[in-house]
């Protein structure tokens, strides 16, 4: 290629960028999980996918042996062969046989995309240390549909690198979603076996949908979710007795025996299955609340709850992943921390200010009597009608939304694809 024919096309590729880009404006991005059924690959294609990763891994710990970007920026894609250590510390050179040439490039992006990140945390004067030597890769990105990763049917998928369509489980989600677009995907090396997490884009549309009445939402730590219709839900995801069993044999181990590595192993699953059950419970609850037409909910601040008496309770509950699924959304308006839901009486208008933690309902000298928590759902819905004359604005003026909303925009999507913000 002369480089004239390679500036035209550099050329190309950046007007397309800027159609895309366009486009996406009016689109919504989801992600999408499908898992490779594992036993239906024959022992080449296994041993090929394994070492997709390993691979991945020896390049990564290659280019990090550059410590400045330039150095990195005259890395070839097409490289073969890398650098590295053996067990015995020895230095060998090690072929790259199954990494296709745009996963290198991904590889080499991701370094440069981590040391980005690095030095603009250290812009805004926050400690870092130095980027380290994986020991196992997670996560390769797919970039071009088409080219890197392809659905043939609902049952197959084709990765650039293995010759045989992948049977895969899960793409029944969106198969049938008409006109889906698929941006980049990721091949993930997760505890429980690989994944695909694939980007999409739809046209936004079907907004005359019929909703449920407006609810307000109160959380808690002791009863969890109460909406102001009068329904709770649990949020409790707890530690299984496999987990505690698993966790207790590894303490009798040798550090750094093979016994130790193999039940390490089984322990990252077991969390992994715990996070799934966490997402799952987490999804159906959010999906059940975003039936109605408004949400009223207070932005409470759950990590503190954490840091506080709750600390052990908190962590096997799904709230933070809740509330921050519902501040995403249009429909969710957030009241302050500091607006009195619990202790208003919205009979009379009364601040109660002698109700404490362990009072269970809520009586007011008017003669207003109500469970607590339904009592606070309620007052979101009064409350915010008073104070918030605009969605998502609350009664000082700040719009906590989109401060929210842009901390979740700037962030990517991350390692494991689990972001559903594009830029
Ligand atoms: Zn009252």
């Amino acid at each position: 290629m002369t480089e004239e024919e390679r500036l035209a096309k550099n050329n190309k590729i950046r007007e397309k960028g800027k159609e895309t880009r366009l486009r996406r404006q009016s689109q919504i991005c989801r992600v999408f999980r499908v898992k490779i059924d594992f036993s239906h690959l024959n022992e080449i294609e296994k041993t090929q996918l394994k070492m997709i990763f390993v691979e991945a891994k020896w390049l990564y710990n290659d280019v990090l042996t550059f410590s400045n970007a330039n150095e990195i920026n005259k890395y070839d894609y097409k490289i073969a062969t890398v650098h590295g250590l053996d067990k015995t510390k020895q230095p060998v050179i090690r072929e790259l046989k199954n990494l296709s040439s745009q996963m290198k490039q991904s590889v080499i992006q991701g370094v440069k995309h981590n040391m980005k990140s690095l030095s603009a945390m250290k812009k805004h004067s926050r400690k870092i240390g130095s980027l380290k030597y994986k020991s196992n890769y997670e996560s390769i990105n797919l970039q071009q549909y088409g080219i890197t990763y392809k659905f043939c049917d609902k049952k197959h998928m084709k990765i650039q690198g293995i010759k045989r369509p992948i049977k895969i489980d899960g793409a029944e989600q969106f198969f049938d979603i008409p006109g889906l677009e698929f941006a980049n995907a990721k091949l993930l090396n997760l505890p429980d076996g690989y994944y695909v997490a694939v980007t999409t884009f739809q046209n936004k549309g079907g907004e005359n949908k019929k909703y449920k009445p407006e609810i307000g939402i109160d959380m808690g730590i002791k009863t969890s979710i109460t909406t102001s219709e009068g329904k709770k839900y649990k949020i409790f995801v707890g530690e299984t007795k496999r987990l505690k069993k698993i966790q207790r044999r590894i303490m009798k181990r040798k550090k750094g025996s093979s016994n130790r590595y193999k039940l390490r192993k089984l322990l990252r699953r077991e969390y992994q299955k715990l996070d799934n059950r966490k997402k799952d419970k987490a999804n159906k609850i959010v999906h059940k609340l975003l039936e109605h037409k408004k949400i009223y909910m207070q932005n409470e601040n759950i990590k503190a709850w954490h840091k506080g008496l709750f600390g052990k309770t908190v962590q096997h509950s799904i709230l933070g992943i809740v509330k921050a699924k519902l501040m995403k959304n249009e429909r969710v308006v957030v009241l302050p921390k500091k607006v009195a839901t619990t202790k208003t009486c919205p009979n009379c208008g009364r601040i109660n200010k002698e109700i404490t933690l362990s009072d269970r309902i809520f009586e007011c000298q008017c003669g207003y009597k109500e469970d607590r928590d339904i009592h606070a759902a309620k007052n979101m819905i009064m409350l915010s009608k008073n104070t918030c004359g605009t969605q998502g604005i609350n009664a000082f003026g700040e719009d906590i939304r989109r401060k929210h909303k842009q901390k979740c925009c700037n962030a990517d999507l991350d390692e494991l694809g689990s972001r559903h913000f594009y830029k």
